[in-house]
């Protein structure tokens, strides 16, 4: 048994095995009253920058090769900061005012920070990345010693208060172990990093975490959501195994031979390799606003379809999901000029922008899809996110109508897709019949629907207990769902996180969907899971969970 077992979240469900190595970005300012000399810290503040970017240049190149070109743009946006000539008059003006460099570059950049945390809570992005500049700058100035993320000894496990996104691509899965933090929930931009690299990782652990010292061995168990300290031997060999389920290539059928698709979520074209490699049978989300972030204007009609063409081409003989671009919320695209909502969840976001300020966009990206259609060899699916109402929909349906239109008249080849419509909100559950009367397929995305049918914010650890898809609530609304799209023969599929669940396969399989799409790395596990399932059982164990009462009653019919 280990000394002591801290619970967090799991974000991986994987579990490794290592040395504890703290990662702790925090400084040892100078004394303000230090008499400086500022040309010499002028110096030493130019010396910083030049350092800082060579670093920050050499990161870009091993993310682009070690994630992929998208994470990697998180470096050039840094490089952009430190470049910025208002943050350096500023650093210079306060180390002329008789500062040292390290003072003058936290008084600096501190500034910025609260400005961009002022502004409102969305730019929070930003300033995380201010504050990532300013520490590489402030350890480089002050002689502090820095852990390495990049290079890390073998089998090292991350400990750290919270990781950025671009400290998370740094981790290389071939010689870390794992990482935990002390903040952050399953949908922070660490535990996303965490899973498409595959690395196990537990996020939330709590103030506990730091009476964990440097060189402790540690299992960090992402399925279970446990850090165990010094764990014993048959612990160990536990975490050494957890390799997962064997890749399974082709799809999958319950034991009585009902079949179920498993395909995979995917943000960017780097993500399509992986994804097939893991045995997914198609791509059951693409979230075509990633490809929208980090850079400063909007992909074009030829990239957009290419992309989507070389989606198609990665699963010849697969369906490929293409939803159409969700902004706002908490995915903001800074030259897209979103609006400032006091609560932007509930606010311009997915549908609501396409057929609003993003119609120009909206239209420019349903004819890239469409070509890709014409174009591509696996079958083109398109669904729109955040629909509440049928007028939406029917918009959204005639807008595609006029993309074809535009190409018929321009005289190129497309093709019309199938088309579906994410069921995200509680309106979407009750209308699911009228929706699914007019499209081919819905596809339930949890992680918008639990926030919304429990009124808990996804991004808040405050309400995670109720952020959960297991509330009876949430179930009842997923098996409603299912009724209604099968009503009218629409197929059925799952998007959200807790389709990538294995613990909840044979539930889900029992409710009736017929397509599970996740993070890739979980693909082999519920594949395995479905396999395992008798469906004439689940339906049973399914039909008496969408009748408990509580959350607890629902995890004993789970067991
Ligand atoms: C969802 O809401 O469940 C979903 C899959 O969409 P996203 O996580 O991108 O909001
Ligand atoms: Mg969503």
């Amino acid at each position: 048994m280990a000394s002591r077992t801290l619970t967090g979240t799991g974000a991986t469900p994987r579990a490794g095995v290592g040395t504890v190595v703290w990662y702790d970005p925090e400084v040892t300012l100078p004394e303000a009253d230090e008499p400086v000399d500022a040309a010499a810290e002028r110096d030493r503040f130019a010396d910083a920058v030049e350092t800082a970017r060579a670093e920050l240049e050499q990161e870009r190149d091993a993310t682009a090769e070690r994630v992929g070109e998208e994470e990697a743009a998180i470096f050039d946006a840094h490089i952009q900061f430190l470049e910025d000539p208002t943050i350096a008059d500023a650093v210079e003006a306060s180390i002329d005012d008789g500062h040292a460099a390290a003072r003058a570059v936290d008084d600096a950049f501190g500034e910025h920070i609260e400005q961009f945390e002022g502004m409102d809570g969305r730019m929070a992005e930003r300033a995380d990345d201010l504050r990532d500049v300013r520490d590489r700058l402030l350890r480089l100035l002050t002689g502090g010693d820095r852990v390495n993320l990049a290079d890390l000894p073998e089998g090292s496990v991350v400990l750290a208060e919270r990781l950025t996104p671009s400290e998370t691509a740094q981790l290389d899965p071939e010689t870390v172990a794992g990482f935990a933090t002390v903040t952050g929930g399953r949908t922070s931009h660490a535990a996303i990093f965490a899973r498409s690299l595959a690395l196990p990782a537990v996020v939330g652990v709590g103030a506990a975490l730091n009476d964990v010292a440097d060189g402790t061995e540690v299992v960090v168990d992402g399925d279970s959501g446990e850090l165990l300290v010094e764990p014993d031997e048959d612990e160990r060999e536990a975490a050494r195994a957890d390799e997962g389920a064997d890749v399974v290539a082709a799809p999958v059928a319950t034991s009585d031979g009902r079949d179920i698709e498993v395909a995979a979520n995917v943000g960017r074209p780097e993500e399509l390799e992986p994804a097939a490699d893991r045995g997914a049978d198609g791509v059951g989300l693409y979230r075509t606003e990633f490809l929208f972030l980090d850079r400063d204007s909007p992909p074009g009609e030829d990239e957009q379809y290419e992309a989507i063409r070389d989606a198609l081409n990665t699963f010849p003989d697969g369906r490929v999901v293409v939803r159409t671009l969700d902004i706002g919320g908490d995915k903001q695209v800074p030259y897209l000029d979103l609006p400032d909502e006091a609560n932007p969840f509930l606010g311009e976001r997915g549908i609501r922008r396409s057929l609003g300020p993003d119609s120009e966009l909206f239209a420019t990206q349903l004819r890239a899809l469409l070509r890709a259609g014409a174009n591509g060899a696996g079958e083109l699916n398109v669904m729109f996110p955040l629909v509440a109402t049928v007028e939406e929909l029917e918009a959204a349906i005639a807008a595609v109508d006029d993309a074809a239109a535009d190409l018929d008249d321009r005289g190129v080849d497309y093709e019309r897709p199938s088309l579906g419509v994410m069921v995200e909100t509680p309106s979407a559950v009750f209308m699911a019949e009228a929706f699914a009367e007019r499209v081919d397929f819905l596809s339930i995305g949890t992680n918008d629907l639990t926030q919304y049918v429990m009124a808990a914010d996804r991004e808040n650890e405050r309400t995670g207990d109720l952020h959960d898809p297991t509330h009876p609530g949430v179930v009842r609304a997923i098996a409603r769902t299912v009724e209604g799209a099968h009503e009218h023969d629409a197929w059925v599929g799952m998007c959200g996180e807790m389709a990538g669940d294995p613990a909840v396969t044979e539930l889900l399989v029992g409710l009736g969907l017929d397509e599970l799409s996740m993070s890739a790395v979980t693909i082999p596990d519920v594949k395995a899971a479905v396999r395992e399932t008798e469906y004439s059982a689940a339906r049973e164990r399914a039909d008496s969970a969408r009748r408990v009462a509580t959350r607890s009653e629902l995890h004993d019919t789970l067991q």
